[in-house]
């Protein structure tokens, strides 16, 4: 048999931490993890020049540690996402002269959701404006505690411009795994995680994969997605060619028939033909082999995560601003009964991004825009995985809603249609008449009877009616896509450029939630 299943009492050794790091756009993220690869990777045959293979491991004389050098949470999301789990321990990187940003809370809310324990890394300590004592502050506002005040998360104040503090970091990383008792079995065959992956000129499909258990080796066998093969070379971090990679060791890999997607599983079966089917059935190839369609539902099972959260309701919620935020959050944690728990995963002030889909999607959540919407590549990211994404602009509508979802009653609502997106692309000022303005009608149409929302970056600022609409000199019912138009909103005049429109209509429709 494949995977685990021969192997399920193979002796469980201690593994390496592998370690993430995440925090706001110019903390210090890429830095330090330059920082660290520099001074603690041991040099390569190549004279220590080590190359990019997406994750490097480091020996301390306290242990092992493994860095995935893909900084920020998008990357660890996009992972979760799929089912994933790469890392055991996130490092929140934040400026000791800036504090805690928009990202940094983020990244906080993707670690949390993820149930991964944070150590921080109060970085730029050697600069003058540096004030650890306000970003614990700002931190503890966070909920993240650090160790001496009793929480749970280590505080090291480092320089990845000096190196200061990093070896205690390192160490404190080494103390957080030694809590967490990470785990693998060694002797098995090897299931992973793929990192990376692209197509090089000279030695074809190449995936830098993470080993999670069991041992890698040479000539092994491997199915990663759609992609199949067998492992041809393996090098490590400094280009050395390696035989085998046990758990937490990241390596590169050549001998794949395609390019895998980075998130996916790879794991070793002892079959080659096996591995074949299966990766021609993923490819959509071979639909009426049975076999193929038994041994991929069999894997796919596998690959399922256990869902042990179905007694929650997990919210996503985006508002317009953070007095809504406050009190949606309030509003709807309130409706937890015994039975059903309503848990926000992640709460902001802003519109719904990508990935704030990918945390939809790893926490199997419902998003919820108050006054905010999607924007293009959010939607479409949420349509492919199922994502619910609710829209509402009164508190009480999304109460109920929610209220009606956990109890399982599905009456009638009023649910809006959306038409159409109108972009304004010139306003004109006339004295008495007010703004009007020059359009172009981005998608579906704009009817001169329906209701708009007026979007500034994705934000909600306005909902209300149009006063006219004309398709040049003349009143028009409808205009269409690609068409341009001239429009005025009733008693509302602060239209600008960019801004746009989304057009909808009210109707009567069963709930479907
Ligand atoms: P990232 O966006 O979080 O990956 O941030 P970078 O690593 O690109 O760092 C942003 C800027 O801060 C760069 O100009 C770095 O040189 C600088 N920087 C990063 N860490 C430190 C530090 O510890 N001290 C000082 N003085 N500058 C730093």
């Amino acid at each position: 048999e494949e995977g685990d299943g021969a192997h399920a009492d193979a002796e469980l050794l201690p593994r390496a931490p592998v370690v993430t790091v995440m925090g706001h756009v110019d903390h210090g993220k890429t830095s330090l993890l330059d920082y660290i690869r520099r001074a603690k990777v041991a040099a390569g045959e190549a004279g220590g020049i080590t190359q990019h293979i997406g994750a490097y491991h480091v020996e301390t004389p306290r242990g092992i540690i493994t860095f995935l050098d893909t900084p920020g949470h998008e990357a660890f999301t996009a992972m979760r996402a799929r089912g994933a789990k790469a890392t055991d321990i996130v490092i929140l990187v934040v400026a000791a002269d800036d504090g805690v940003m928009p990202q940094t809370k983020e990244a906080i809310a993707h670690a949390k959701a993820a149930g991964v324990p944070l150590v921080v890394a109060l970085n730029k300590i050697d600069k003058p404006g540096a004030n650890p004592d306000r970003v614990r502050q700002e931190l503890i506002a966070e909920s993240v505690v650090p160790e001496e005040y009793g929480g749970d998360s280590p505080f090291v104040p480092v320089s990845a411009k000096t190196g200061q503090g990093v070896d205690d970091l390192l160490e404190q990383i080494l103390l957080q795994a030694e809590v967490l008792e990470l785990k693998a079995p060694v002797d098995a065959p090897a299931k992973g995680l793929v990192i990376e992956s692209r197509l090089d000129k000279g030695r074809g499909p190449v995936a830098t994969v993470l080993v999670q258990s069991g041992t890698l080796k040479r000539g092994d066998v491997v199915l990663a997605g759609a992609s199949y093969g067998r492992v041809r070379a393996m090098l490590d971090e400094v280009g050395k060619s390696v035989t085998e990679a046990g758990p937490s060791i990241p390596v590169e890999i050549q001998g794949l028939t395609e390019v895998p997607s980075a998130g996916e599983e790879i794991m070793v079966l002892l079959d080659e033909r096996k591995a074949r089917e299966i990766a021609l059935f993923r490819q959509g190839k071979y639909r009426d082999v049975k076999l193929a369609r038994q041994q991929a539902a069999k894997l796919e099972n596998m690959f399922e995560q256990m869902d042990e959260n179905s007694k929650n309701l997990p919210l996503i919620i985006k508002a317009d601003v953070q007095g809504s935020q406050e009190a949606l959050i309030h509003a709807l944690t309130k409706l937890s009964t015994s039975e059903i728990k309503v848990q926000v995963v992640h709460a902001a002030v802003g519109g719904i991004s990508e990935s704030d889909v990918n945390l939809a999607i790893a926490s199997n959540a419902v998003i919820i825009g108050f006054n905010t919407r999607a924007d293009a590549g959010a939607r479409k990211l949420a349509e492919n995985n199922g994502i619910d994404i609710r829209y509402y602009n009164i508190i009480y509508e999304a109460v109920d809603e929610i209220k009606a979802a956990m109890s399982g009653m599905l009456t009638p609502e009023k649910k809006e249609e959306v038409l159409g997106l109108v972009e304004i692309r010139q306003v004109f000022r006339i004295p008495k008449v007010g703004a009007v303005a020059g359009c172009m009608v981005l998608s579906g149409l704009v009817r001169r009877s329906a209701h708009v929302r007026l979007l500034r970056n994705n934000v909600v600022i306005h909902t209300g009616e149009l006063d006219s609409l004309k398709r040049f000199k003349d009143d028009a019912r409808e205009v269409k896509e690609g068409f341009e138009c001239g429009l005025s909103l009733k008693n509302y005049q602060d239209i600008q450029e960019g801004d746009q429109l989304e057009v909808f209509e009210i109707k009567e429709v069963a709930r479907t939630l």
